[in-house]
């Protein structure tokens, strides 16, 4: 089979499209045509050495993807061939032809979802479930900040939020991304790049700033979001790319809770919590992942370049 090799970490051009021996289901295991493999931005700091958990090499790339099941292996229960799936994660990687799996990664995909869709399901739906629901507690009617609603984890925060009742107000940098997180459904959209970003925020929330901020670029923005949030709020780091400097008593004066969120760190009992709730939104229908840009497998250096680019817009998604 074709499957993306990184032999060595580095730029993107280290990933290349390679023939590979097709993998086998040992016990408890599960092999997966892969249809579609999601790109997130985790991937591109994997393959560039610089994140705290790395692979050995040679590795195949990526966490999530959608497929059909081609083989289950020795007392896999909840799974056969023919099967219609999402992964969470996996042994040899999706961006690739067939993904090698265990059982506890490989989920079913709705009917109504999109092989494409379906790679867009786990890191950015989980991620925004866990920061909404698991870290910041929210309920409605507490106003949510997305702090970078464009992108994958934001549209799916913006959707998660809307349905459960919050008011939910969504920025992005281009007119686009704009028009996306409007159509996704929040209240009120603002433009994370405008100069009186601060003051539009605070007028939209009529004066007591967002009960609950989801901060996908935590080194550009905790400061201010330190100001920006409400009494007795919660700033939930989703993202961060580098340091940052705060005034402590920003917090202190509002109370506020700052929680980092790791979805790696999500414990099994709260992985099946989450994994059963998005079940439940696919199925309803709150729950939409936008594909963005579809690109063949052997882009995938160009898709790492577009993942990190301004003007997000949804998911990329590879297709082998
Ligand atoms: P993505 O699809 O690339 O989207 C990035 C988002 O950040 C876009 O909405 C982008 O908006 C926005 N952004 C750019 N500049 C911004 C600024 N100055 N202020 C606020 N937002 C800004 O990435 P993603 O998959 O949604 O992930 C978002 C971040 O969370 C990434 O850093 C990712 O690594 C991280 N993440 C962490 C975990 C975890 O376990 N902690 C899990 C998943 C993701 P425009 O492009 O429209 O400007």
């Amino acid at each position: 089979m074709k499957a993306i090799r990184v032999h060595e970490f580095g730029g993107p051009e280290v990933m290349k499209l390679e023939d590979v021996p097709d993998p086998k289901p040992g016990p408890g295991q599960v092999v997966v045509r892969v249809h579609a493999a999601g790109v997130n931005p985790v991937d591109t700091y994997i393959r560039s050495g610089a994140y705290a958990r790395k692979p050995s090499l040679p590795y195949t790339p990526g966490s999530d993807g959608a497929g059909v099941v081609e083989a289950v292996g020795e007392g896999v229960k909840r799974l056969k061939a023919g099967d219609r799936v999402y992964l969470s994660g996996a042994v040899s990687g999706p961006y690739a032809e067939k993904a090698l799996c265990l059982e506890s990664q490989v989920h079913p995909l709705p009917q109504k979802i999109s092989y494409a869709q379906g790679a867009g399901v786990f890191v950015p739906y989980a991620t925004a479930y866990r920061a909404l629901f698991q870290l910041a507690e929210a309920k409605p009617p507490e106003v949510v900040l997305v702090h970078g609603a464009s992108g994958g984890v934001g549209v799916a925060a913006v959707q998660l939020a809307r349905a459960a009742g919050m008011t939910v107000i969504g920025t992005a940098g281009s007119d686009k991304g704009k028009e996306l997180v409007r159509k996704e459904g929040a209240h009120h959209v603002l433009d994370h790049h405008a100069p009186d970003f601060a003051d539009q925020l605070m007028s939209v929330t009529g004066g007591p700033g967002a009960d609950v901020i989801l901060e996908m670029l935590a080194n550009k923005n905790l400061g201010k979001d330190l100001q920006l949030v409400a009494t007795g709020g919660k700033v939930i780091i989703v993202g961060s790319r580098g340091p940052v400097e705060v005034n402590p008593r920003d917090a202190m004066m509002r109370e506020a809770t700052v929680k980092g969120l790791m979805l790696f760190a999500a414990s099994e009992r709260e992985l099946a919590g989450i994994h059963a709730a998005l079940a439940a939104g696919m199925e309803n229908g709150t729950l939409r992942p936008v594909v963005g840009q579809e690109m063949p497998l052997a882009d995938a250096p160009r898709a790492h370049q577009a993942v990190l680019a301004p003007g997000a817009y949804g998911k990329i998604v590879l297709l082998p």
